[in-house]
């Protein structure tokens, strides 16, 4: 299992990474020296600090290194939206993922694909959400208690 603590300049090289399957670190300060205009000595430091997190193997290759991921992109993407969603009362999830559509910019293929989901989605889907926080997370408790002493009045 892998801790994706990788931080957005991390992040940056580790593209490089997965849309080259292979690389070496000239090849990514090219990339990244252009797009964020980084000395060659940054980025250098973060590539050796993702082989030392573990999420780049290194690979001697007469003189160069060679760089590969240890991990796939989609599964680093999905990692760090587990991440976040872990992080969100279950009952407000629905306001992130509402919010992360209205932020994307889709196609009218991609909205059809993403109303199939849904459709499906539909079929076993609960009438209500149960909130998933230890009570001072989340204002939940709050309105649960207040609605009890309510009743109890
Ligand atoms: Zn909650």
């Amino acid at each position: 299992m892998h801790d994706i603590a990788i931080s957005d300049a991390e992040w940056e090289v580790m593209r490089v990474v997965w849309a080259q399957d292979s690389t070496t670190s000239s090849e990514i300060v090219d990339v990244l020296s252009e797009k964020m205009s980084w000395k060659a000595p940054t980025i250098k430091t973060l590539i050796g600090r993702l082989v030392k997190k573990n999420m780049l193997r290194t690979q001697k290759d007469g003189k160069r290194f060679i760089y590969r991921a240890t991990i796939e992109e989609q599964e680093a993407i999905n990692h760090t939206m587990e991440m976040l969603l872990s992080q969100i009362c279950s009952r407000r999830v629905v306001y992130t993922v509402e919010q992360m559509i209205e932020m994307s910019e889709l196609s009218v293929g991609d909205i059809e694909k993403l109303e199939e989901t849904l459709a499906k989605k539909k079929q076993t889907a609960p009438l209500e959400i149960k909130c998933n926080c230890v009570p001072g997370q989340c204002t939940c408790h709050k309105y649960n208690n207040k609605r009890k002493e309510g009743v109890e009045k």
